[in-house]
């Protein structure tokens, strides 16, 4: 049975979830799944049983880190980071919170600081995050700067007019639609 829940995920996501025959690919190939509240396979049965109350608020959609390791080993290609995506758009959209402690803020301000700079800077949104969310400023002193040492996370952000005019043209298309 197609449940609303289900219709709303596939319509933002592009995917088809009713493809789905549970056999837990996604699950055992997920490195974030031993923090999410019921891993992408179970969250798409509770989506089919369209548990809004149990999937909107679950950790899982905000700790989904996008990689697409379920997506490459879905025998049927369903895009679990898209539906995720969905998932997010439709719990904000509802007003519920974020299972995961300021992950809303955190993605905020990644979309902040790649629509001012045309790309991500980690110091910038990092500094950002942990003053707003009262976070420790100095715990990850020691790997921050192992990082900057090893010239992996620049100090200060590179600017480019060009990508920041093409990031500032998809806003605007994102916003109109
Ligand atoms: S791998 Fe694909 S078919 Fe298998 S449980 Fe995950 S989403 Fe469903
Ligand atoms: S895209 Fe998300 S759900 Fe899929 S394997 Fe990566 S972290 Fe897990």
């Amino acid at each position: 049975m197609i449940t609303n829940l289900a219709v709303e995920v596939d319509n933002l996501s592009g995917q088809r979830l009713e493809l789905c025959y549970h056999c837990h690919q996604c699950t055992a190939g997920c490195p974030v799944v031993g923090a999410m509240d019921y891993g992408p396979d179970q969250l798409l049965r509770l989506i089919a049983l369209d548990e809004r109350d149990t999937v909107l608020p679950a950790r899982d959609i905000w700790l989904c880190a996008g990689c697409y390791t379920c997506a490459t080993h879905c025998p049927n290609e369903i895009d679990l980071a898209a539906v995720m995506d969905a998932l997010r758009q439709i719990a904000v959209a509802n007003g519920y919170a974020a299972g995961e402690r300021d992950a809303l803020l955190f993605h905020r301000l990644f979309l902040s600081v790649v629509r001012r700079l045309g790309r991500s800077h980690e110091a910038t949104l990092l500094g950002l995050f942990k003053l707003l969310a009262r976070a420790p400023l100095l715990n990850d002193l020691g790997a921050g700067a192992g990082l900057f040492a090893r010239g992996k996370v620049p100090l200060l952000p590179e600017w480019s007019g060009r990508a920041s005019a093409e990031v500032k043209r998809l806003f605007e298309q994102s916003a109109k639609k």
